[in-house]
């Protein structure tokens, strides 16, 4: 340690304690900070809840002039600023809810260098006039927060990131930072490069979160095994269970709330006020829930999170680490629970397919969707698969603190009837020019007769009844099962079935398809509403 350092390392450490009240760093903090704070770039990757603020905020404390946060949420903006002024920091925030003489008035503190930190989000930041403006201040640093949402690649693309890179010749001498929660190389990789931080010396934590149970189930009747999870393991605790759709969010709620078990919904439909006003009795109380669409939670930082539900599939592992690691970053033991179904990926494909966007974002899209699907039906440890995706490796060869590693799924070779599933999708084709969903597919393989067989004659096919050594249910976790490996897949709009691209050498017998015994929950009697 050079002598500067030593000192710059001891005032860190004084305002880590006097502003923040924490008496030391965590992880690599201290190290990130003084890569800043003595005017280089750096690229911080850590997971949610690592404290990647004080990366910031203390190296713009060191520094001469203001600090300047570049952040996507602009609705969070005025929390943190007040966050802020409340341990005696000057910060302030430049965004379109500011009347034209506030953010004048900001204007002037900034050039008269009475502001530690002023967060503004990409799209003004760029604009010509902030440059010019920016330039005839003095600047201690620009922390770009979310910068994976630069990245074509990632989950939450934001083309005004893309903006972000004229930084680089505008402020050469201005160290930046880029932080992030995402961690896949490709996003790592693609941010280095967009943002211009070819410099940059690089900060990537572990993105193990140990005291998180992963546990990812089948659905059957999701609200019901929600209700289980809650009654059996988190009464009378904060939990948030994310949908997929607006309305999935409000019916589960009152659903939760009719059992007894407080439920607040929470989505970008509602007004503004009462959005608000759920989000601050979740932050405040104990034991209530809240169900929301994934607009809920950035930027949300509540420690005692005991549980994440998902009751749809995430769009992207991205997304799922994102969405639990929201719980439990007090650090004591949290579950990530997650139900899906084979309506889901269907739904989801379908999805992406009729979307918009070109063929690139959508073979992204898919790909990520893959991968998620892949992490719901793998059968070895789930947390070793996640971390691999991060491209990090966990050090045990499991985990011991998820659902594979608790109750390890019984595999058997379903070549066979992966084989039968395969011909009777290609006969229907190639005999009727014929193509279903699951439903009419599982009928022929049991040879159950329904209007449409008698029609078509299905009788007539070879692979009439040729499944019925399999039940329906099981069945539904073959087809599951086999969609999430590509050997079959879902096309169109209503999701028939075709063979997938992994599909030839199952067919030709060169492969054997294990699959994991079925683990879907029995449909219990519908629970009554509590009194
Ligand atoms: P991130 O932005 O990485 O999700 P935050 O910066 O919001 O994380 O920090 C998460 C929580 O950890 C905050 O409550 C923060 O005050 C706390 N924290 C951060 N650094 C420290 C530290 N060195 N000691 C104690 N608490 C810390
Ligand atoms: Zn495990």
């Amino acid at each position: 340690l050079r002598e500067g350092d030593a000192e710059q390392t001891d005032a860190a450490l004084q305002i880590l304690s006097t502003v923040f009240g924490y008496d030391s760093f965590r992880g690599e903090q201290a190290q990130i900070i003084e890569q800043v704070a003595g005017g280089g770039d750096a690229v911080v990757l850590m997971p949610t809840g690592g404290g990647k603020s004080l990366c910031y905020q203390i190296p713009a404390l060191l520094r001469k002039g203001t600090g300047i946060v570049v952040s996507p949420l602009i609705a969070l903006m005025s929390d943190q600023v007040a966050a802020l002024e409340a341990v005696g920091i000057r910060a302030a925030f430049l965004n379109s809810t500011l009347e034209r003489h506030e953010a004048q008035a900001v204007e002037q503190q900034l050039l008269a260098g009475e502001i530690d930190l002023l967060y503004m989000a990409p799209e003004r930041l760029v604009l010509p006039r902030t440059i010019d403006l920016l330039q005839r201040a003095e600047l201690a640093l620009f922390a770009i927060d979310e910068a994976h949402c630069v990245s074509q690649w990632g989950h939450d693309f934001r083309p005004d990131y893309m903006g972000l890179s004229v930084l680089a010749d505008a402020f050469p001498t201005v160290p930046r930072m880029a932080l992030t929660a995402t961690a896949t190389e490709a996003t790592h990789r693609e941010l280095t490069e967009r943002l211009r931080m070819e410099g940059a010396k690089h900060f990537v934590s572990s993105f193990d979160r140990p005291n998180i149970q992963y546990r990812i189930e089948p659905k059957a009747s999701p609200r019901e095994q929600l209700l289980r999870l809650i009654t059996a393991e988190h009464e009378g605790e904060s939990g948030i269970v994310y949908c997929l759709s607006r309305k999935s969010v409000e019916t589960t709620a009152s659903w939760l709330n009719d059992r007894g078990i407080p439920a607040l919904p929470y989505h970008a439909g509602l007004d503004a006020r009462v959005r608000q006003d759920h989000q601050e009795r979740f932050l405040r109380a104990e034991g209530l829930i809240i169900v929301a669409t994934i607009a809920f939670g950035m930027g949300i930082d509540k420690p005692d999170v005991r549980f994440v539900a998902h009751l749809d599939l995430p769009k992207s592992i991205e997304g799922y680490y994102q969405e639990t690691g929201r719980a439990g970053r007090d650090g004591q033991p949290s579950t990530a629970w997650l139900a899906y179904g084979m309506g889901d990926v269907v739904s989801q494909r379908r999805f992406i397919d009729s979307g918009e966007g070109n063929e690139q974002f959508k073979r992204n899209a898919r790909s990520h969707l893959d991968a998620m699907l892949g992490l719901c039906e793998t059968v070895s440890c789930r947390r070793v698969q996640l971390l691999r995706y991060f491209g990090q490796e966990l050090g045990t060869p499991a985990c011991g603190n998820c659902d594979i590693c608790l109750n390890p799924p019984r595999t058997w070779d379903a070549t066979v009837p992966a084989q039968k599933l395969l011909s009777a999708l290609i006969r229907l084709d190639r005999e009727r020019g014929q193509k279903f969903g699951s439903g009419q597919i599982i009928d022929v393989l049991l040879g159950r007769e329904n209007d449409r067989s008698r029609q078509s004659r299905h009788d007539e096919l070879s692979v009439w009844g040729i499944g019925d050594e399999l039940s329906e249910k099981e069945w539904r976790s073959v087809m599951r099962q086999l969609l999430a490996r590509g050997i079959v897949d879902a096309e169109g709009e209503y999701g028939v079935l075709i063979p997938g691209t992994q599909a030839g050498p199952v067919l030709r017998s060169e492969e054997t398809v294990d699959l994991a015994v079925d683990r879907t929950p029995a449909k219990s009697a519908r629970s009554r509403p509590r009194p």
